[in-house]
């Protein structure tokens, strides 16, 4: 169980690199275990028992599976999580000539810790714009899949100091080397981006790029890692790895309940976007729903969320053997150690004594341990969609996630044990009514 539930999470995270590869690949899934596509745009017939899924942006997904025998009445059992993660963003007009070096601007996406970044064999993906020969507008996704881009570090010989002192501007310091031209050209990156998608998908009619979400990624492929294979390295597991587990976990449940999945893009930049958490997505489905299955009053739609619980789950901070005074003592979850319940009283976490309460009795019937976490008191705390779903929805929330290290690094670490912990405990959430 724990072997394949890892290698199939190293294969999502290595097919992921953007937030619109991670919902084309979950689509994919879907679509695989019989789940069928919703279009916003379009009026729905969802009968019971039946399973769909809705996309928004591309990068946002809402997948449920409605219970045969059990009524709406009787609320959901959701899960959330978010599907993007701190990256490099090129620019608009990116292409920069210096020194002989096309170089390519870049925005820094989210918290990204950048110190990673240097070093490392860089490639792009993302989702370009384009119009085809009839001057219609299209679009696809593109992965170059190949190191095309890198970051050089300076010399130490260069900087004597770097190890107490460097810092990192990111207007100057980050721009990523891309090619060396020859001649007079001049790349322009568009034209670059229409090349690699003609090749990618010849079916294609490119006629020119005009827009795109590009970002950069670490070829590097996912691994488990150290002696015992106890952890699992790799780009995006904040917070790819709870997406992929709740999917696998939604597919396993066993139907008596009304369960959803939410994936949200734009969490680590405040979630605040038409897909973001703190748009409407969620609460547009819930009431199409309610509409369509139950009478569509506030009434019927207020007592469903009255009876759900959503589950927000989003890797946690675990205490760093080199650095464990950045924890709480008695507040440090271990790698290994089974999901982390997430608590603040200034509600940065949306968990409260019920909602933890009735999640660990959750994990009590199933044999999943728990870890706790808070922030020290004389430290500010992250926070996560968790409590976006709860002032939105007024549901019942829990905020939890696997302890990791390197948190927002180009490679994250993670323990290879927790996925199965995790996977345990939401399929049992998902299959209690
Ligand atoms: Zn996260």
């Amino acid at each position: 169980m724990a072997l394949h539930l890892n290698q199939g999470l190293c294969r999502f995270l290595q097919a992921a690199p953007t937030p619109f590869h991670a919902v084309a690949v979950m689509v994919a899934r879907l679509q695989e275990a019989g789940y069928q596509p919703l279009d916003e745009a379009a009026a729905w017939a969802p009968v019971p028992g039946g399973r769909y899924y809705v996309v928004r942006n591309q990068s946002s997904l809402v997948a449920f599976r409605l219970a045969d025998n059990t009524a709406l009445s009787s609320g959901w059992r959701i899960v959330g999580a978010h599907t993007d993660s701190p990256c490099l963003k090129v620019k608009p007009q990116p292409e920069l000539l210096r020194h002989g070096y096309v170089q390519l601007g870049v925005e820094v996406y989210g918290g990204a810790l950048l110190n990673p970044w240097f070093d490392r064999d860089l490639s792009l993906a993302g989702r370009v714009h384009y119009v085809d020969s009839a001057d219609q507008l299209q679009s696809a996704l593109i992965d170059f899949r190949r190191a095309v881009a890198v970051i050089p570090s300076l010399a130490i010989h260069l900087d004597r100091e770097v190890n107490q002192k460097r810092s990192i501007n990111a207007q100057n310091d980050l721009p990523p080397l891309l090619l060396q031209p020859t001649g007079d050209a001049k790349p322009e990156f568009r034209a670059i981006l229409a090349t690699q998608l003609r090749n990618e998908q010849p079916q294609l009619d490119v006629r020119q790029v005009l827009d795109f979400e590009i970002c950069l990624y670490d070829m590097q492929a996912p691994a488990l890692v150290g002696l015992q294979e106890d952890f699992i390295a790799s780009a995006r597991l904040d917070n790819l790895l709870s997406c992929y587990v709740a999917l696998e976990s939604l597919l396993a449940a066993d139907g008596n309940a009304n369960c959803l999945l939410v994936c949200t893009d734009h969490e680590e930049v405040g979630s605040a976007t038409a897909a973001g958490a703190s748009g409407p997505l969620l609460a547009s489905v819930l009431k199409r729903l309610n509409e369509k299955l139950q009478d569509g009053s506030d009434d019927t739609y207020v007592r469903q969320l009255s009876q759900s619980m959503l589950v927000s789950v989003d890797n946690a901070h675990g205490i760093h053997p080199n650095f464990a005074d950045k924890h709480d003592g008695r507040h440090g979850p271990l790698l290994n150690g089974g999901p982390v319940l997430k608590f603040n009283a200034n509600q940065r976490y949306a968990t409260s004594s019920e909602s933890s309460a009735r999640f660990r009795l959750l994990c009590q019937q199933v044999g999943v341990p728990l870890q706790s976490f808070v922030v020290r008191s004389d430290m500010g705390c992250g926070s996560t969609i968790g409590p976006l779903g709860a002032t939105e929805l007024g549901i019942t929330t829990v905020d939890i996630g696997v302890p990791t290290f390197a948190m927002h690094s180009i490679r994250e670490l993670a323990g290879s044990r927790d996925t199965v912990w995790l996977h345990t405990a939401l399929t049992h959430f998902f299959s209690r009514p």
